[in-house]
């Protein structure tokens, strides 16, 4: 502040901080006619000058402009984007390491078959199919995989001379699956119900000897294959192995259903009992939604080499970590990478 006083000449004063003394509290009343020079620069203090009584004299620029920072300068290359600085080249992103497989179950190689990429989300990356959470008290509905695992569930313990569906069913489920709704209930009743009253369950029933649930496991290219028969007999160098399907036939004929879905899974099922001894074997299986709806076939021991030909291939792809989405409405429906890593259906356009 430049101010006249009857004592001497005018007097610059600089605030750097709040004034708190009556002159400074004058200076303040004086702020109508002030000028303001303002650094905007790291630091920045505000210079004020005052005069209550002369206009305001020109003021030289002081240091503190020559720092400011030149916030609309025109750079060296005219109205051109700056030059960016040149950044150093980015790592080389290592290649993942490849997914070697040394165990597959059946259900696992069917998953392979159905869609390689969702098979690479679940058994690979271990999401889960979305839904499935019927073993978590106070959830409500089960996951298609989770119906089907309490189907077979109960006909393991349905008796296979005299199948009948049991009394306390509901019980069974909902000791395993406490979400379990009662249309769902009764969805899993129907298809325990369609077997034992099929015609294929009263041929099983006249078959001495017939056993469900029977772990296998053998060797293939390095790898071990593992899984369990729903039901088999066995009659000298004769098997059969029954397999229960809970799919929906609105997918298609259970013809099309085996030959897209559960072809590798039905070369498994022969292989494992032709490397058990048997020279011939009848692979059968029965999609409960009706009761009639059931596909077999017959393998002959000559047919080995064939069989384990495409085993081999099957096993290869996923070695090579083949896997690629291949969209399907039914089973895309509950697949854990459904839009969260693929498209599923919206990729056919
Ligand atoms: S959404 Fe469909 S196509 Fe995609 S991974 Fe899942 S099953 Fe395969």
């Amino acid at each position: 502040m430049r101010r006249r006083t009857p004592r001497g000449p005018a007097l610059h004063v600089r605030f750097y901080e709040k004034p708190d003394c009556g002159l400074c509290a004058e200076a303040y009343r004086a702020l109508t006619r002030v000028r303001m020079e303002m650094p905007l620069d790291k630091g920045a203090r505000v210079l004020v000058r005052l005069d209550r009584f002369a206009l305001q004299p020109d003021v030289a620029p002081g240091p503190a402009e020559e720092e400011q920072l030149e916030l609309f300068a025109v750079s060296e290359n005219g109205a051109a984007a700056p030059d960016a600085p040149e950044l150093a080249p980015l790592a080389e992103v290592p290649a993942p390491p490849l997914h070697r497989v040394r165990r597959l179950s059946y259900s696992a190689l069917s998953l392979f078959e159905r869609c390689s990429y969702r098979y690479f989300a679940e058994r690979v990356v271990g999401l889960r199919p979305a839904d499935a959470a019927g073993t978590v008290p106070g959830q409500s509905g089960l996951a298609p995989t989770e119906i089907g695992d309490a189907v077979h569930a109960l006909l393991e313990r349905v008796d296979l001379r005299a199948p009948t569906v049991p009394e306390n069913l509901a019980e069974l489920v909902r000791a395993r699956y406490p979400a379990v709704t009662e249309e769902e209930l009764e969805r899993i009743r129907a298809f325990v119900a369609s077997y034992c009253e099929s015609e294929l369950a009263a041929s099983i029933a006249a078959l001495e000897g017939a056993t469900a649930e029977l772990p296998f496991a053998f060797e293939h290219d390095g790898v071990l294959l593992h899984g369990r028969i729903d039901v088999l007999h066995r009659d000298g160098p004769r098997a059969l192995v029954l397999d229960y399907k809970t799919n929906s036939l609105a997918e298609g004929t259970p013809e099309e259903i085996v030959e897209h879905d559960y072809r590798l899974q039905r070369l498994v099922y022969a292989l494992a009992c032709f490397r058990a001894g048997a020279e011939e074997v009848e692979v059968v299986y029965h999609f409960l939604e009706r009761p009639d709806a059931v596909v077999t076939g017959t393998y002959r021991v000559e047919d080995v080499p064939v069989l384990e030909a495409e085993l081999s291939d099957a096993i290869a792809r996923i070695q090579a970590n083949d896997f690629r989405p291949m969209p399907d409405e039914f089973v895309c429906r509950d697949c854990p990478a459904l839009d969260l890593v693929c498209a599923g259906p919206k990729l056919l356009g």
